[in-house]
C-alpha cells in the first residue's frame, strides 16, 4: 500500500495554485498542499497546465502531441515517444496524472529547482527531460495498481460525491457536465448500483469492483456501509440521467 506521509508542511492551494484547466484541480490534497507551501516560501504563484488528467484527456493529449510533433512515435499502448526514445505522453491508464499524483507546472522558478531542493517538501521530478513534471515523493517506485487504489481512496475521502468525482473514477473528463459519455456511463452502471443499494448483490466480484472505485474496504460483501454508499451513488446517477429521485 502506498504510504502518503503527512510530515510535510501544507498551505492553502486556493491561494497559490492556478489551474489552466479548472476541472483538473482535484489532485491528491497532499500534492496541492505541499506545492502551495513551497509557493508560500518563494512568494510565487504556480501555474499548472495539467493536474489530474482523466484517461479521456490523456488520449487527447497524445493526439495533440502527435499533431505538434509528427516525428514522434506512438506505441501500441498509446504512449508517445520522441526521437530520443523518451516518453513524452504516457499511455492512458499509465500516467501519474491519472491518479492525481502529479502536476505539470511550466514555471521557470520551479523548473530550475533540483530534486535535492524539492525533497524537503515531499516533491520530486522523476524525469530529467520534463523539469515541469512534479510528483509526490512517495510515488517513487510504486506501481500503477497501488497508485490507482490510493487514488480512489483519496477521491472518496477528500472530495464530495458529485458529477466530477463520478467522472474522475470512470476515466472521463471531470468537467461537471452531463454530456453523452457521462450519461452513457451512468446508464451502464445503473442497475448494478441499484441492486447493491438494495443489498441484493451476492456476486463478490461486482461488489468488490464497486467498493474499490468508491474508496471502501474491498471485502466483496454488500454490507451496510456499501449499500449506503451505493444509495448515494444511485442518487447521483438519477441526477446525471435526469430521473426522478
Ligand atoms: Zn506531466
Amino acid at each position: 500500500m502506498t504510504i502518503i506521509m503527512t510530515k510535510y508542511k501544507l498551505a492553502n492551494p486556493v491561494v497559490w495554485l492556478l489551474f489552466s484547466r479548472a476541472w483538473q484541480d482535484r489532485i491528491h490534497p497532499q500534492l496541492s498542499g505541499r506545492l502551495a507551501y513551497l509557493c508560500s516560501l518563494k512568494k510565487q504563484k504556480l501555474c499548472i497546465s495539467y493536474g489530474f488528467r482523466s484517461d479521456e484527456e490523456q488520449i487527447m493529449a497524445g493526439m495533440r502531441e502527435m499533431e505538434k510533433h509528427p516525428d514522434y512515435v506512438k506505441r501500441s499502448n498509446g504512449a508517445i515517444y520522441n526521437t530520443k526514445g523518451q516518453c513524452m505522453v504516457a499511455a492512458p491508464g499509465n500516467s501519474s496524472h491519472g491518479v492525481g499524483f502529479s502536476v505539470d507546472a511550466p514555471n521557470t522558478w520551479i523548473e530550475k529547482m533540483t530534486n535535492a531542493e524539492l525533497e524537503p517538501y515531499g516533491l520530486v521530478k522523476p524525469m530529467a527531460h520534463e523539469p515541469w513534471h512534479i510528483e509526490l515523493i512517495e510515488a517513487k517506485g510504486v506501481d500503477m495498481a497501488e497508485k490507482r487504489a490510493h487514488f480512489y481512496r483519496y477521491v472518496a475521502a477528500y472530495y464530495p460525491l458529485d458529477i466530477r468525482s463520478f467522472q474522475m473514477v470512470n476515466g472521463l473528463t471531470p468537467d461537471n457536465a452531463t454530456g453523452a459519455k457521462t450519461k452513457a456511463k451512468a446508464a451502464e452502471v445503473y442497475n448494478d448500483v441499484k441492486a447493491i443499494a438494495l443489498g441484493k448483490v451476492t456476486d463478490s466480484v461486482k461488489v468488490k469492483a464497486f467498493q474499490t472505485v468508491y474508496g471502501l474496504p474491498a471485502d466483496g460483501s454488500d454490507g451496510q456501509l456499501t449499500s449506503k454508499k451505493a444509495a448515494d451513488v444511485l442518487a447521483l446517477l438519477n441526477k446525471i440521467l435526469g430521473k426522478p429521485a
